[in-house]
C-alpha cells in the first residue's frame, strides 16, 4: 500500500510538469483544465473510472458547452477519443435506464426495467462484481439513491427496478469499499420490513454515516463505508447539492489506497435525466455544470497518475432536446419535444491507457466489452 502511494508521489512529480501538479491539487469550484497530452500513460490502466450522465446525450452535451461558454471551456473538448454508444434495449428501440446500465455492467443487452438482469431473468455478473472479486477496489458515486436503477444495476439482480428494498439488500451480497449519494431509507430500519441493513454493513466492518463530509471517513483505507447524503434522492444542483465533484476526488485516492490491484469507480450525474423528464431547462444547467466538474476531477485523478481510464458517456437521451435559435443572435433556447427517452446515439469520451478503443459507432453493450479489454482479469 504504501510502495504505490510513495510511486504516485514520485510520478506525479519526476513525469509529469509542476502545472499539472498545481491544478490538480487546488481544484476549487470551477473547473481546472490541464494539458492532458503532456500526461505520460501507462500500456494498460489500473484503474477505471466510468462517468454516467443520466439522460445525457449529444443535446445535453451541446447545451452545457454553450452554457459554459464555449468549446474551450468545455470538459468534453478535452478527450482525445470519442465515439458514438447505440442505447437501444433488448427488445425495445427506447431504454430505460435500467437495461441501459446492465447493458454496461453486463455487456448484454436486456429488458427495460431489468436490474442486472439477462432476458432470461438469469443474473448476469457485473463488470463490478467481476473486479471486486480479484481484488480490485470498487465504489459508486451518485446523486441519486443506491437504489436506483442506474448504481443498482452494477450491484444488484432483480426483475424490476420497482424491488428497492431487495436493492439495498443486495449491498451486503458484494464487498463494494464504498458508497457515496443518497437513499439511507433503504438501509435504516425505518423501510416497511424493518430491516436494519445499515447494522448489517457494520457488522461487516462498514463506516455507515449521513451526510457528505469525509472527514469523518475512514480516508486512509483502513475500512469500506457508505456516506449517505440523502434520505431519499439528494436535492437538486440548483437547489445547492455540491457533493458530487468532490466525492470524485476523495473517493479516487480512497480506492487507491484500498488495493494495490487498482480500482474500478462508477459515477453518475444521475438527475440529467431527471431534469429533462421534467422538461426543465434550470435544472438541466445546474446539473450538466456539476457533472461537468465531476468529469473533470476525475480528468485531474487520471492525469496525476498516467494510469486511470476515463469514460464518459450517458445510458440514453432524455427529452428529445433541442437548441433553437432566438432572437438573439448568439443564444439558443432549450426546447423539449418529449417528457421520456429517445432513441438518438450517445457520445463516448475516453482519456487515459486503451482510451482509443473508444472510437468509432457501437452498441452500448460494448462499452463492457472494450472496459474487458482495457483492463483485462
Ligand atoms: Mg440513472
Ligand atoms: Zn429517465
Amino acid at each position: 500500500m504504501r510502495t504505490t502511494l510513495s510511486f504516485l508521489t514520485f510520478t506525479r512529480w519526476i513525469l509529469l510538469p509542476a502545472t499539472l501538479f498545481f491544478f490538480s491539487g487546488c481544484a476549487g469550484n470551477k473547473p481546472q483544465r490541464i494539458d492532458l497530452q503532456s500526461v505520460k500513460l501507462a500500456q494498460k490502466p489500473k484503474n477505471i473510472i466510468l462517468l454516467i450522465g443520466d439522460g445525457m446525450a449529444l443535446p445535453q452535451i451541446s447545451a452545457g458547452m454553450y452554457w459554459r461558454g464555449g468549446l474551450e471551456k468545455s470538459v468534453f473538448a478535452q478527450f482525445p477519443y470519442v465515439g458514438y454508444h447505440k442505447s437501444h434495449a433488448h427488445d425495445e428501440l427506447v431504454t430505460d435506464s435500467a437495461a441501459g446500465a446492465t447493458a454496461f455492467a453486463c455487456g448484454i443487452k436486456t429488458f427495460n426495467g431489468a436490474i442486472g438482469m439477462k432476458p432470461n431473468k438469469k443474473a448476469c455478473k457485473t463488470i463490478l462484481e467481476d473486479w471486486e472479486g480479484i481484488g480490485k477496489s470498487t465504489g459508486i458515486v451518485v446523486t441519486c439513491s443506491a437504489t436506483h436503477a442506474t448504481p443498482a444495476s452494477f450491484i444488484a439482480h432483480e426483475d424490476s427496478r420497482a424491488f428497492t428494498e431487495n436493492i439495498a439488500l443486495e449491498y451486503l451480497n458484494t464487498p463494494i469499499d464504498c458508497y457515496v449519494g443518497g437513499g439511507g431509507y433503504y438501509f435504516s430500519k425505518e423501510r416497511y420490513d424493518h430491516i436494519d441493513v445499515k447494522d448489517s454493513l457494520r457488522q461487516r466492518g462498514y463506516v455507515v454515516r449521513n451526510g457528505a463530509n469525509f472527514k469523518k471517513m475512514p480516508m486512509d483505507g483502513s475500512a469500506p463505508f457508505m456516506l449517505l447524503t440523502h434520505d431519499r434522492e439528494p436535492a437538486t444542483a440548483s437547489a445547492g447539492r455540491t457533493y458530487m465533484p468532490n466525492a470524485v476526488k476523495e473517493v479516487s485516492q480512497y480506492l487507491t489506497k484500498r488495493s494495490d490491484k487498482g480500482f474500478f469507480l462508477l459515477v453518475e450525474g444521475s438527475q440529467i435525466d431527471w431534469a429533462c423528464h421534467a422538461n426543465d431547462r434550470n435544472w438541466l444547467r445546474a446539473e450538466m455544470l456539476d457533472f461537468e466538474k465531476a468529469v473533470q476531477e476525475a480528468l485531474n485523478f487520471a492525469a496525476s497518475n498516467g494510469e486511470t481510464l476515463v469514460i464518459v458517456t450517458g445510458d440514453h437521451e432524455c427529452g428529445g432536446l433541442s437548441l433553437n435559435s432566438t432572437e438573439a443572435k448568439k443564444a439558443f433556447k432549450p426546447v423539449f419535444a418529449s417528457h421520456y427517452h429517445t432513441a438518438t446515439m450517445v457520445p463516448v469520451f475516453a482519456f487515459g491507457p486503451q482510451a482509443d478503443l473508444f472510437k468509432g459507432i457501437y452498441e452500448n453493450t460494448a462499452i463492457y466489452d472494450k472496459m474487458k479489454a482495457a483492463m483485462p482479469f
